[in-house]
């Protein structure tokens, strides 16, 4: 079957998220659209699925509001649904930052894949910075980049603070779609930092239009496929490495006992061998899972 996965943002000022909810999940609901909406008075922030068909009737739905009117889909072809549900929410930001007020406007100047490709090339001097977390920057990230160990885009503020020594370095920061970058840089900005650039469209729009180049590993998504590879290349197609004996991989599961559930890079090996746990003491819980699913 022909499915279409849509990424897409917006920050916009939305003066009537309630009514939008409402009218949004019934739109969903009658065009079997599934995935998860953000609505919030700062914009949209949604990824969802659907045939070819109605998806192109949900792009019109969305554009036909003015404050989305131009909004960028970024589009995967699919064979099936990647949500199992639809959920469309209000929510009082559209990604949880808790920086507090982050000046949008702010946001840093954005880099095209061909000015990135340029920056690499030419052997500027620039720092890039991965805005993601620890569990997707271990298995994918741009070369060279410093991935912080952060569990949640709320630890950014704590990451700004240890980038203090490069205020006057450049600096690109990416994200997966360019949506937690838009704060990221934006705060960066507003602490002081001088040269400060973001990734226009995200990783996404990188591996798109430039597979095998300067993206290294696999790519984190939040829908059912959960790991997309981009890269053909063997010595780039996956950088994690199984937990158990190091090999090359970009395959998460969660430990079966369910209390630990530790996300875990493992090869497929290791993860029978190991019963999909991460330790002797979990392969030996009482509440582990029953059925092996990955
Ligand atoms: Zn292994
Ligand atoms: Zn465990």
């Amino acid at each position: 079957m022909d499915y279409r996965i849509l990424l897409f943002y917006k920050y916009a000022d939305f003066p009537n998220p309630d009514k939008f909810q409402a009218e949004h999940l019934k739109f969903c609901i009658d065009n079997d659209i599934m995935g998860r909406v953000w609505i919030a008075h700062e914009g949209i922030n949604a990824t969802v699925s659907g045939t070819k068909e109605n998806i192109e009737k949900y792009e019109a739905e969305i554009r036909r509001y003015p404050s989305f009117s131009d909004i960028w889909f970024k589009e995967d072809k699919y064979t099936e649904h990647a949500f199992k549900k639809i959920h469309v929410r209000v929510r009082p930001e559209i990604v949880n930052s808790s920086f507090g007020e982050v000046d949008i406007s702010m946001a840093a100047k954005k880099l095209t894949p061909e000015e990135l490709n340029n920056l690499y090339e030419n052997h500027r001097d620039f720092i890039i910075i991965d805005a993601r977390n620890e569990y997707e920057s271990k298995i994918g990230k741009f070369k060279n980049a410093i991935t912080p160990t952060m569990d949640t885009f709320r630890d950014w503020q704590k990451i700004v603070n240890e980038l203090e020594p490069f205020k006057e370095k450049t600096i690109v920061t990416y994200c997966t779609g360019g949506i937690r970058c838009e704060k990221a840089s934006a705060y960066l900005v507003e602490k002081g930092f001088k040269n400060v650039y973001q990734v226009d469209g995200g990783i996404w729009n990188y591996v798109n239009k430039y597979p095998d180049k300067f993206w290294e590993g696999s790519v984190f998504v939040f829908d059912e496929r959960r790991i997309v590879t981009p890269n053909t290349q063997e010595n780039i197609k996956h950088i994690g490495e199984c937990f158990y004996c190091g090999k090359a991989s970009s395959y998460y599961i969660n430990c079966h006992n369910q209390e630990c559930d530790k996300m875990l890079v493992t090869c497929d090996e290791c993860k029978i061998e190991n019963e999909y746990c991460c330790s002797a003491e979990c392969r030996s819980a009482v509440n582990k899972r029953k059925r092996f699913h990955g």
